[in-house]
């Protein structure tokens, strides 16, 4: 039995494990966990790396930026390196420097941006995602989180409460990255051993870092722009509905299914996961009833094939089933509380 599989409860408090688990009693324990993120200038990975330092400590977080410029909140909360993740050596270096154990590997093209240049969106994507996990199993790290996206869904897929298994054939290089990083992180999950845990996120909506060039962009612009100009343009018709989930959401999702107890996980290449599905146009509708003035009007650009190959909601039984996924936001809290934020932050002239 490999070492490194015997530190798999380690996300259990120590206490409850000694009580539940003989087998630690002869075991040595690596008593503070170190947990690396990248992607953390990002929009998902600037709040998430906020989240994991709040609980498991500052400096046991490492926030991995690149070319994007750090919030002051991540730089003055824990260690901030800058690392090309696409260089295993560099990444390595870091792993050793504070002796890392977890990885949440965010860094990544997305489906907009991707489309414009698909192949940097293959190498960073695939390039990255293999060095991590080759780290992992060179290493013997305890545990990777990579998320998935909807986007490994295509123009075939069944668009209505799409299954977790179920025709897989996108039509972007993101989706084609996507799909095939599942079925890497599955490869290197039976073959070696890796606990690596993933997500199929939808579309995230978050009010501190904008998003950073995907197809579901519009859903987080729509409130910075109805509360400064109370109007918006969208890239999509009103009628296009795409599943989305709130941040706060999108943390515990990732939260809870890292610290989810193995033998609860029976999936390594990626989970289904959702929030909440409403169209542009319910959208709209949504904030005009906290903002009666905005205005919101509709010019579809080369994102909205994109956004018409994509499921409209998600089955995401499995996950709620295997380790008690549960949404908290839907379309009227998310938008009651966003409006709070932004216009708190407009008001003081930080946005
Ligand atoms: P983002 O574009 O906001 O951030 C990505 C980060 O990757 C950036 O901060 C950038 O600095 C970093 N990066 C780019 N190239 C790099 C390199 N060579 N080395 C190191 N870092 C590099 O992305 P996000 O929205 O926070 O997404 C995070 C993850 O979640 C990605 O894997 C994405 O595919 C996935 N995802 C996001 C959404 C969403 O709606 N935001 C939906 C589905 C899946």
């Amino acid at each position: 039995m490999r070492f490194d599989l015997e530190f798999e409860n380690s996300y259990i408090p120590y206490s409850q494990t000694l009580a539940h688990d003989r087998r630690w009693r002869c075991m040595p324990q690596k008593k503070t966990k170190k947990l690396l993120v990248t992607g953390s200038t990002g929009q998902i990975g600037s709040e998430l790396t906020l989240a994991l330092r709040k609980k498991y400590g500052g400096d046991n977080v490492i926030a991995v930026g690149h070319q994007r410029k750090p919030s002051d909140t991540l730089l003055n909360s824990g260690p901030f390196e800058i690392v090309d993740v696409g260089n295993k050596e560099s990444l390595q270096k870091i792993v050793e420097k504070y002796d890392v154990d977890t990885i949440y590997h965010l860094a990544a093209l997305l489906s907009a941006t991707g489309e414009q240049n698909p192949q940097l969106a293959w190498n960073l994507n695939m390039g990255s995602l293999y060095n991590i996990l080759e780290l992992a199993r060179e290493r013997g790290l305890t545990r990777i989180f990579w998320p998935s996206s909807i986007a490994v869904f295509g123009p075939t897929t069944p668009r209505n409460n799409t299954p977790q298994e179920t025709i897989m054939i996108p039509g972007t290089m993101y989706g084609v990255t996507k799909v095939a990083g599942e079925l890497l992180c599955n490869y290197y999950s039976a073959k070696y051993g890796v606990d690596v845990r993933g997500l199929r996120y939808p579309g995230i909506i978050s009010s501190e870092t904008p998003p950073g060039g995907g197809t579901t962009d519009y859903a987080v612009e729509i409130y910075y722009e109805a509360i400064k100009k109370k109007r918006y343009t969208c890239f999509v018709r009103e009628d296009t509905v795409l599943p989305m989930m709130y941040m706060p959401d999108c943390l515990k999702s990732t939260i809870d299914l890292m610290e989810a107890d193995p033998s609860k996980v029976k999936r390594h290449d990626s989970y289904n996961v959702a929030g909440m599905s409403f169209s542009a146009g319910e959208l709209a509708a949504e904030i005009t009833k906290h903002i009666p003035e905005f205005k919101c009007n509709y010019e579809p650009d080369f994102r909205q094939k994109i956004a018409d190959s994509w499921p409209m909601s998600i089955d995401d039984s499995q996950a709620r089933r295997d380790w008690g996924w549960k949404p908290s936001y839907n379309l009227t809290t998310m938008t009651k509380d966003m409006i709070q934020k932004l216009s708190k932050r407009f008001a003081d002239g930080k946005l």
